[in-house]
């Protein structure tokens, strides 16, 4: 539907061209490799929560080399003009699941049925077209925490890197670590006779199980290490989150934990994991001890719709995040928009795509009263923290890899400027122009960024 859309567009723009007197499409600057220079009518920093006018941002290849009002253009440099436009990074969904999307018919919700439905290589299929949806919205980076059957999170962000395709920066988990039964409830027959538990999730309970666990997601490919520290009652203790973070460590990856209660929420504390997921039974107290020890809060906040939630489900997310966010937790924006119904349209009948209902979760930042300045900071500059990018991908300066999008009106003073993205650059290379996606040339017939990316 969504490409029907920009098809429809692109024509309606064509034709209308010529009458209006507009220039013909250019050939679009889509190949990551040359000099172009990016006019932004206004700059915003979502870490100082300020932006300045008329700035000039400076890309070569797939990096940042200079931002400043006075730059001088090189010769033959392209030039990208989005002086009417406010310039800033990259989004990033701090929890979600690519490559799963259980249903109300035939799964009823239920995600065990959904995999077992669904084979991997349908969700990896899933994945990529969920992937290029919310690079449309300006999710640049996408923290992408397992269930996602036997790795289609690690060959996505393989395949992305390697050059088939173009989308987020992805950091996946591989499979969910667990104890006995993860987030199931297998019958004894299904458990023993077809280990249905693997490979949604990883069963880990001894330190020697841990370590190999954590072993085997590395070398598959993952980029941070999911756990279940409290699905089952006989969840992971502290000495044993503290071996998934040095073993994780190893491998240059920091840990994530699922957290469902207040116990398991004090022992991932406790033991200094990097994001706790959820959280939502967390305490004031506890706020206050994650801000001390910066721990992210990705705590997949679910709006109320016509598709989805509840209205008391939604009040008890935004109470949670008010209480995190007065006590200084580095919140991410997150969302576990991993589902689907035949009620997820708009007013004009057309679906909404995967990157319009996670930017719909906005939603619950609003009910929670947190000031624009401050979701556009969680859904930026900590989701870069969260994601462990932050050398390399966030701020627009030099050095940076070139993840900018552009809206109109300032997410500075209105947060729902967030849902109307016009341009999106990744690593250099533009994927949507004056609101249409610009896919030619991101396309290739094999890794041409190199095979051993894996
Ligand atoms: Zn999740």
């Amino acid at each position: 539907m969504l490409k029907r859309i920009l098809v429809v567009i692109a024509v309606a723009i064509a034709a209308l061209a010529p009458d209006l007197g507009l220039a013909q499409p250019q050939p679009q600057p889509n190949r990551a490799g040359r000099v172009v220079a990016v006019r932004a009518g206004r700059l915003v920093d979502p870490d100082t929560g300020l932006a300045a006018l008329n700035q000039t941002i400076l890309v070569e290849g797939e990096r940042i080399t200079a931002v400043g009002s006075n730059l001088s253009v090189p010769p033959g440099a392209q030039v990208i003009d989005l002086s009417k436009l406010t310039v800033l990074p990259g989004l990033v969904d701090a929890h979600t699941h690519l490559a799963l999307t259980y249903k109300e018919i035939p799964e009823n919700n239920v995600y065990y049925f959904t995999y077992v439905s669904d084979s991997t290589a349908l969700r990896a299929i899933q994945a990529a077209s969920n992937s290029l949806q919310l690079l449309s919205s300006g999710f640049t980076v996408i923290r992408d925490v397992g269930n996602n059957g036997m790795y289609a999170d690690t060959a996505l962000r393989a395949a992305i890197e390697q050059g088939w395709l173009p989308g987020p920066t992805i950091i996946p988990s591989g499979l969910i670590i667990s104890t006995t039964g993860g987030q199931f409830q297998p019958t004894p027959e299904m458990y023993k006779n077809h280990s249905i538990v693997y490979p949604e999730y990883l069963e880990a309970n001894t330190h020697d199980d841990i370590v190999k666990a954590v072993r085997e997601n590395l070398l598959f490919g993952a980029r941070t290490i999911k756990i279940c520290v409290d699905c089952k009652p006989w969840g992971y203790s502290v000495d044993d989150i503290k071996l998934f973070i040095s073993e994780a460590a190893k491998g240059g990856a920091k840990v994530d934990g699922h957290v469902q209660t207040m116990e398991g929420g004090q022992r991932a504390i406790d033991a200094g994991i990097h994001v706790i997921s959820h959280g939502q039974r967390l305490t004031p107290e506890q706020h206050a001890q994650m801000a001390k020890k910066h721990i992210y809060l990705a705590s997949t906040d679910t709006p109320f719709t016509p598709y989805r939630g509840s209205a008391e489900g939604q009040a008890q997310a935004a109470r949670q995040l008010k209480s995190a966010w007065e006590k200084g937790v580095p919140l991410t924006f997150s969302t576990d928009m991993d589902y689907w119904n035949d009620r997820m349209k708009k007013a004009d009948g057309d679906w909404m795509d995967r990157g319009e209902l996670t930017i719909n979760f906005l939603l619950t930042w609003k009910a929670a009263g947190i000031p624009a300045k401050d979701t556009l900071k969680a859904i930026t500059i900590n989701g870069y923290g969260a994601a462990d990018v932050q050398g390399e991908r966030g701020s627009i300066k030099a050095g940076n890899y070139a993840d900018l999008i552009a809206v109109a009106g300032n997410p500075l003073e209105d947060i729902d400027a967030l849902r109307n993205v016009q341009f999106v650059m990744k690593n250099g290379a533009v994927f949507k122009r004056d609101g249409v996606i610009t896919i030619d040339g991101l396309l290739n017939p094999g890794p041409v960024n190199g095979w051993r990316r894996r």
